[in-house]
């Protein structure tokens, strides 16, 4: 391909910092760009944003792909798949970063500055004092490179910072039309840090370069960001990508969505047994919608349908609990396959004697649980199975109420169901229905009366799948052995 040609090629990135898990606001940026470059024939770029190395930054990237690979995102370049612009990690392309310096040094566009910490902190306070300004105020005349070398001998810390033009900035951006940011509001920053390493605004603009970015697609947290980005890209004599900062996302107090809401982790979401299409479709409508009150959708019919013209400018909502209406939804119309390979992939992320059971007993839960909100639900309804017959642990409340209460009425109803459930042939959830409502039936009870005492003795809580599941999935020998051993345990 000739250069002019590759120019043209429209090329999207994510470029996530590793600190830990994906969250939802990274996972609908990735979304959103992947969509783009599917729907325009396109390439999307995984970057990884490493330069400020922390201990866990490996992990952290391995988190990442897996969470993007769960929701079903694939990348055409970056780590673990390559392509011609790599690397894709920050931390292997130091020596990019130091051209880019050295270039803006030489050129006067960045200069070598080292106050401490305690320095700093005096000229923002004297600042404050006057009144003036709290920016960096650019010392006058400029350090030389042997200020900075004796600086450096003095063990300050000795960094580069990057001159601002004195002038209002203005960010054209795709979404919020041009964006005016005051030249008060823009100062002198930092690109290279006193550890030698660049920081992120340097790298992100050498990299944008670099990768041959056509098209910034990003959080609504870095519009700030972006005129100093704007301001290196001309010293370094780089095109303009053109950008597009997405609204933030909120929780529905109004407030910016954060840990304190709970979990906003793409894989807490996967641990707490939400499918992944139901998650890819809940993160596109997080500040996007196709129109026409669409909501529900594949990836497939996403890439055909999105466009930037249908991306909200204001500030997207979280809505928790229709992301569990969606799941149950989905759950209830997905087949046995489908829920099977969820249900394992749900197992393989938490500790939990369900995962013991074999692909029949598993499809046998999913389906006494049917109408679940979530995995994790069916997992917590169907651990009574798992454990010894006589390992239950009765719940204290559940036995006052269910079982001792009234003369222990609860208890007697177990003694009297025992002789007819030990004669029952058919053992399966229709016969024992059958008996169980015969029973109530003749004791003039309700069915609760009959099932909650039987619930409680086989299970030691008042949640369980049906009682006729809960105890067809027991079979007899064990409903048994636990009716005689929660009354063996009667106080
Ligand atoms: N590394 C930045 C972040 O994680 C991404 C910035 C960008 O997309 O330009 O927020």
């Amino acid at each position: 391909m000739s250069d002019s040609a590759d120019n043209q090629a429209f090329r999207v990135r994510f470029a996530p910092s590793p600190t830990g898990y994906l969250h939802l606001g990274g996972a609908r940026t990735a979304l959103f760009n992947l969509l783009l470059a599917r729907k325009r024939g396109g390439t999307f770029v995984l970057r990884i944003e490493d330069t400020d190395r922390s201990r866990h930054v490996e992990e952290a990237i391995g988190k990442i792909c897996e969470d993007l690979r769960w929701l079903g995102m694939t990348w055409d370049e970056g780590p673990e798949v390559g392509g011609d612009f790599g690397p894709y990690r920050q931390s292997e392309r130091a020596g990019l970063y130091d051209a880019a310096v050295r270039k803006l040094l030489d050129e006067g566009n960045a200069y070598h500055a080292f106050e401490t910490p305690e320095e700093l902190e005096a000229m923002r306070e004297q600042a404050r004092a006057a009144k003036r300004s709290l920016r960096y105020a650019r010392p006058d005349p400029l350090p030389t490179e042997a200020d900075a070398e004796k600086a450096r001998a003095e063990g300050r810390p000795v960094v580069v910072r990057f001159m601002m033009p004195d002038k209002d900035m203005v960010v054209p951006d795709r979404l919020l039309g041009d964006v005016r940011i005051g030249k008060d509001e823009l100062e002198d920053f930092i690109i290279l840090k006193s550890d030698g390493g660049p920081t992120f605004h340097l790298a992100n603009v050498v990299d944008d370069a670099a990768m041959r970015i056509s098209l910034v697609l990003r959080g609504q947290e870095h519009l700030m960001n972006t005129p100093k980005h704007l301001a290196l890209q001309e010293a370094l004599g780089y095109p303009h990508p053109e950008y597009a900062h997405l609204p933030l996302i909120f929780n529905m107090q109004g407030k910016k969505l954060s840990k304190r809401d709970g979990d906003v982790d793409v894989h807490a979401f996967r641990a707490a047994g939400y499918l992944p299409e139901v998650m890819i479709n809940f993160i596109a409508l997080l500040g996007w919608s196709p129109g026409k009150d669409r909501e529900k959708m594949t990836l497939d019919e996403m890439i055909d349908l999105f466009d930037m013209e249908g991306i909200g400018r204001s500030n997207a909502k979280f809505d928790r609990d229709k992301l569990g209406a969606f799941n149950t939804q989905a759950a209830a119309e997905a087949g046995r396959d489908r829920l099977l390979a969820g249900m394992r992939d749900y197992l393989s992320c938490n500790e939990t004697p369900v995962a013991q059971a074999d692909d029949d007993t598993l499809t046998a839960l999913l389906k006494a649980c049917e109408g679940f909100r979530t995995f994790h639900d069916v997992d917590e309804k169907c651990r009574f199975l798992f454990v010894a017959d006589t390992g239950i642990e009765y719940d204290p409340q559940s036995v006052q109420k269910v079982l001792a209460k009234g003369s222990g009425a609860g208890y007697a109803m177990l003694i009297d169901l025992r002789p007819a459930l030990a004669a029952l042939e058919d053992f399966s959830a229709e016969p024992i229905e059958r008996l169980l409502k015969t029973t109530a039936e003749a004791k003039g009870v309700g069915l609760g009366k009959v099932a909650q005492p039987l619930r409680v003795a086989l299970t030691g809580s008042s949640i369980s799948p049906s009682i006729f599941d809960t105890i067809a999935l027991l079979g007899k020998d064990r409903t048994l052995a636990r009716i005689d051993h929660c009354l063996a345990s009667r106080e």
